[in-house]
């Protein structure tokens, strides 16, 4: 039967009950149909089962003409095809398992009208005559499943995707949305410039694990974290602890041992046979905790996961909650705690380092390759005896150069039977080194595109909000809640965090706005230029030197804030800074820029809570010198010997000489105007305060 005769599906809520027999649509399904039905372009973000690919689906039954569904899983596509037929939908597919002819068949069938959705390898669209015979065919809707294989920073990256940009200008430019369950930045950013989206609309939804309690633990040692860690497993027995290295897990798994705790390790130094080995004693659960690096959790599928334990910080956001997240699959509650110890964070660049050797490091190993090479063009030498050759102290980066070289063709790695090391043949022997072609801007794209990722992370330990939200928000899900459940939102912190009145707001807007102004915004985000300093003195109109040098009396955000004083302006700007919304790059000095979600905040998008400096430290007390007085002087100190032998200590302890001496000559009149005087804290105020003012009073 073909579509002609069908009666029509106007809804997309139609075609969920009359083809797939559901009532109700998933989170965010509903927004995605409307957006597509709208005609928009779009980039569609879901975890996996998610139900992205209804998204699709039904707005192809509502549309005139053909939805054309690129998808890289060919193995996958006569299923998904198939599925469809089924449910009596008017479906095909074309790749390079039909011949010429079929194909040309489906085209033909294609321009009658005949299918609804034609699932396409991406492959076809190398094929200029392909790309011809689509010509003149109208096509409703053109979806990118799995978009992310056109980023080459994915870990998926097939050059084909690569080419769909092209192929979508050829064909006349359709209507395009984009479907993808990475939600990095990054990789999303990349969607939208090769599909050259326009006037697209961006949903993440689905990525919430309100399930997840999700906890930032600051740790100084080894001893700190193995307390916390017996802790957890004692309340939650079955679980994760990822380790960043293979040493930390062997020495991690003798702790848990000496403890009598039964544990398997796992890390990708291991023989195949050993890891399926402990992958099947943690799945079946003859043992109830992994401790691991990040290569375990591909095969596991143990939903009972109760904790998941980071020993060391991750590399990337996008690492960590996917790690985090397999606690509580099975959607009862789980605990995620990451230990967190700055100087972990350097195990991570280094890392980096090794993934991101420099084009000169390359063209030295490529040399090195050269003058070893046997008569076959063949070097046997491990990573290591190549690291040494070339006096590399990270073997790491040699395993990344060979990579990018036989991504470039020039050598490819073949096994060495009977031996565990991989051998490398020289491709283009005839290629001297001060020949070869490397993408150098491409290789340091990846470097800085790593070390931003680690940035993130380290935000994120650093940063005091809702995990889960601060997560959601990078993942770019605008609105994301309070998750409740994190240790921020326990904390009695968060109990003195409060959303902002209407005038509170318009501060925050008016400092967002004023960094914003005073940062570059890059492809890759903010980019602070200034430190907070000058930020509050553009923002209160200061005249100083500085502020003119630099032009930023010129700025629109000039003094929008020039009554509310540099104290309070200071104070909410560190707030922000605790809340995430603002961030700090280190450069020569500190200087300070948005982060996403204060971008978010600034556009009103997003809710956020601050813990509110004090009001009153806006406004300047201001304290006369009333001249010295000994009489007074002395009555203050006798009063500070009556506090000292009270308590037991010294009487500079209760205040020292100097201070004595500035409350003789500020005479402060009430407890505002104590705390203005130099050296009086709010403690010291609290406890002396009121018998010092008592005394001032009565020398008045
Ligand atoms: P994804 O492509 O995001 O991984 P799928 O589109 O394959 O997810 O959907 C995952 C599962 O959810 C499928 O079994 C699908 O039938 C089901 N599903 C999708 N939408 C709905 C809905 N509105 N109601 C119930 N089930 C749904
Ligand atoms: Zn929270």
């Amino acid at each position: 039967m073909s579509a002609l005769s069908r009666p029509t599906i106007h809804t997309p809520q139609e075609a969920l009950l009359k083809y797939f027999g559901f009532r109700n649509f998933l989170d965010g399904q509903e927004e995605v149909m409307n957006a597509i039905l709208s005609g928009r372009d779009g980039l569609v973000v879901m975890p996996t089962g998610g139900g992205k690919s209804l998204c699709y689906q039904l707005p192809a039954l509502c549309l005139e003409g053909v939805t054309l569904v690129i998808s890289p899983l060919i193995a996958l596509m006569k299923d998904q095809v198939d599925a469809l037929v089924a449910r009596g939908i008017d479906a095909t597919m074309i790749n390079s398992t039909l011949t010429w002819e079929e194909q040309k068949e489906r085209l033909s069938g294609i321009r009658e009208g005949r299918w609804k959705l034609v699932y396409v390898a991406p492959e076809r669209f190398r094929a200029e005559s392909f790309l011809n015979a689509l010509k003149g065919i109208h096509i409703a809707l053109f979806a990118v499943d799995e978009a992310h294989c056109l980023s080459q920073w994915g870990h998926d990256f097939r050059p084909d995707y690569l080419r769909l940009g092209r192929a979508l200008e050829k064909i006349g430019r359709p209507q395009c949305v984009a479907l993808t369950a990475t939600a990095t930045p990054i990789v999303r950013k990349d969607i939208i410039e090769v599909l050259q989206l326009r006037d697209y609309f961006e949903q993440v939804s689905g990525f919430a694990r309100p399930n997840l309690s999700l906890n930032i633990t600051a740790t100084e040692n080894a001893q700190q974290k193995d307390e916390r860690l017996k802790a957890v497993i004692a309340a939650h027995r079955t679980g994760i602890v990822y380790c960043a290295t293979r040493k930390k897990v062997e020495a991690v798994s003798e702790t848990l041992s000496s403890w009598g705790l039964k544990c398997v390790a796992y890390h990708g130094g291991m023989g195949d046979e050993e890891r399926e080995r402990a992958q099947n004693v943690f799945i079946s659960k003859k043992a109830d905790v992994a401790v691991a690096t990040n290569a375990f959790g591909m095969g596991i599928d143990r939903s009972d996961v109760r904790f998941v334990i980071h020993y060391e910080i991750p590399g990337s956001v996008e690492a960590y909650y996917q790690e985090a997240g397999r606690a509580g699959r099975d959607g009862e509650s789980a605990y995620c705690e990451l230990l967190y110890n700055y100087a972990d964070t350097r195990t991570q660049e280094f890392f980096i380092d090794g993934a991101n050797p420099s084009v000169a490091v390359i063209r030295d190993i490529y040399q090195f390759l050269q003058n070893s090479a046997d008569g076959d063009y063949e070097v046997r030498k491990t990573l290591e005896e190549i690291a040494d050759g070339c006096e590399l102290k990270n073997s790491m980066s040699v395993g990344s150069a060979l990579t990018t070289l036989a991504r470039a063709g020039y050598i490819e790695r073949f096994d060495i039977p009977g031996k565990r090391m991989r051998g490398t043949r020289l491709l283009k022997p005839e290629v001297l080194t001060r020949d070869l072609q490397l993408d150098e801007l491409a290789i340091e794209e990846k470097d800085r595109r790593d070390r931003e990722k680690l940035k993130a992370m380290i935000d994120l330990s650093y940063s005091r909000v809702c995990r889960q939200q601060w997560i959601l928000q990078y993942f770019g899900e605008d609105n994301a809640e309070l998750c409740g459940n994190c240790d921020y939102c326990r904390s009695a912190e968060s109990g003195e965090a409060r959303a902002a009145t209407a005038e509170e707001d318009l501060v925050v807007k008016k400092i967002l706005s004023g960094v914003a102004r005073m940062s570059r915004k890059t492809s890759a985000g903010w980019e602070a230029r200034f430190g907070r300093g000058k930020i509050v003195q553009m923002l209160v109109g200061s005249k100083s030197q500085d502020i003119i040098t630099n032009g930023l009396h010129e700025l629109k955000t000039y003094g929008i804030l020039k009554d509310k004083g540099t104290g309070y302006v200071s104070g909410v700007m560190r707030a922000l800074m605790d809340a995430g919304l603002l961030r700090t790059d280190t450069g020569e000095y500190p200087v300070i820029t948005l982060t996403a979600m204060g971008e978010s905040v600034m556009f009103g998008k997003s809710p956020y809570r601050l813990i509110w400096p004090k009001a009153e430290s806006a406004k300047m007390v201001d304290l006369k010198d009333a001249g010295f007085d000994p009489a007074l002087y002395s009555a203050l100190r006798d009063l500070r010997e009556k506090f000292a032998k009270a308590e037991e200590v010294p009487s500079y302890c209760i205040f020292s000489n100097k201070t004595l001496e500035a409350l003789a000559r500020y005479r402060p009149k009430n407890s505002e105007e104590m705390l203005a005087v130099p050296g009086v804290g709010p403690v010291k105020a609290q406890r002396f305060g009121r018998a010092f003012l008592d005394a001032l009073d009565r020398f008045r």
